[in-house]
């Protein structure tokens, strides 16, 4: 009976959040507005000292887009947390979020299905160096819904070199809504697999590195934006997990002398960056982690957008980990050349916890980064382009790199 009062309910809900969209699909610039069950505005705040990026996170808005050079950052925010900024006397202004008004993917880019029948032709194309390999069910998956959802992950190596290459994983689409991600860390495959035998240090990379590409985690989510969900960033487990929370790596703070208001925007199920009910508690997370099993991995990537930053562990804390300088070697030499602040997400941004990066570094002693690239989650597919063509050397220097092992003192 609980059950079917809850669907009334919840049909109810949703009805109730259709007549809010048609409400404000008819606004002239519906890119200020619009989505799932509220209504919202986008605004760029203004920050006054970097304590403020520190509260604003820890207020669990949704926040994007920090311009470090104009001292600015963007918040998705709900009318309520437009009354809290008011009486907290931040600076802010509405903005429209490039290319949001067209519903779902924007020209140019891939499918999931498409990614998946891409990967499979890379696969086909030279058997000799690259595998597909199906490494995980998504949270639908796993609940008997979507059958197809699968997590893939291309290896590209020379298998003819049997001994053991330093291994490297390259993730992408980890959050629903930053659409370039996905689109690099195919192209990055591509490349590998099309330019082997003919460009020399492509070739010298697949044979003695084992590379390790998964372009699109958060599949579920990520079809709710094929869908027309340009926001989704969580996976759709009841009303989201932030899967780069998830990790199993001081989750929710765990274990960290840290003050308690940077706990709550984690365990509140409705903030855009809650860290779900337990560590590794979904099937994504569980997914990436389980790879460290098959492989040894010795750097990881997680691909974010947007904001044009390089990010090494650990991510709540702004002292340096002794290791800081073999990170910062390798910030120098590559992404910095191309104008990307480096640093932890604590010194660049606001403290995280749970995250991909840091579960790399902590708990295997891998080269956990990050990265945010780009300057929106929707760029044209031109930008994309370009994107690879500025990214292209720095990622190929990272697959170099990736026999760096961490001595600890
Ligand atoms: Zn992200």
């Amino acid at each position: 009976m609980k059950k079917i009062i809850s669907s009334i309910l919840g049909f109810l809900v949703l009805s109730a959040c259709n007549t809010q969209i048609n409400e404000n699909l008819s606004l002239d610039n519906e890119d200020l507005s619009i989505q799932s069950n509220n209504s919202f505005k986008v605004v760029q705040i203004k920050l006054k000292n970097s304590k403020d990026l520190v509260n604003l996170a820890t207020k669990g808005l949704d926040l994007f887009g920090f311009d470090s050079k104009s001292k600015t950052i963007k918040a998705k925010i709900s009318t309520k947390e437009e009354q809290d900024l008011k009486a907290s006397k931040y600076d802010f202004s509405p903005v429209a979020e490039v290319n949001m008004s067209s519903r779902g993917l924007l020209p140019g880019y891939m499918t999931y299905n498409e990614m998946k029948n891409k990967l499979k032709q890379l696969a086909d194309f030279n058997p000799d160096i690259a595998t597909l390999n199906d490494i995980g069910d998504t949270w639908e998956k796993t609940q008997g819904k979507s059958p197809n959802n699968d997590i893939w992950c291309l290896t590209i190596t020379n298998k003819k070199v049997k001994n053991q290459k330093p291994a490297s994983l390259f993730i992408g689409g980890m959050h629903a809504r930053e659409l370039a991600p996905p689109e690099i860390m195919y192209k990055l495959a591509e490349y590998l697999v099309k330019n082997y035998g003919k460009d020399s240090q492509v070739t010298e990379l697949v044979d003695t590195r084992d590379i390790n590409i998964v372009p699109m985690v958060n599949v579920d989510g990520r079809i709710k934006v094929e869908q027309g969900n340009n926001w989704q960033r969580k996976n759709t487990h009841g009303t989201g997990v932030d899967l780069n929370r998830n990790f199993d790596s001081y989750w929710n703070y765990q274990g960290l002398d840290v003050p308690s208001s940077w706990i709550g925007s984690s365990t509140n199920p409705n903030s855009e960056t809650y860290s779900g009910t337990a560590p590794a508690s979904e099937p994504e997370v569980q997914a990436i982690q389980n790879y460290y099993k098959v492989k040894k991995l010795n750097l990881v990537l997680d691909m974010h957008s947007y904001g044009e930053m390089f990010f090494w562990p650990v991510g709540y804390s702004d002292k340096p980990i002794p290791e800081v300088n073999i990170f910062k070697n390798i910030y120098e030499n590559s992404f910095k050349k191309i104008g990307y602040q480096g640093g932890t997400s604590m010194t660049l941004l606001y403290p995280t916890t749970g995250t991909t990066d840091d579960y790399a570094y902590v708990k295997h002693k891998a080269l956990g980064l990050g990265m945010e690239i780009g300057q929106s989650f929707r760029p044209s597919y031109q930008e994309v382009e370009s994107m690879w063509n500025e990214l292209r050397p720095n990622l190929l220097y990272l697959i170099k790199v990736s026999n760096t092992t961490l001595t600890r003192k």
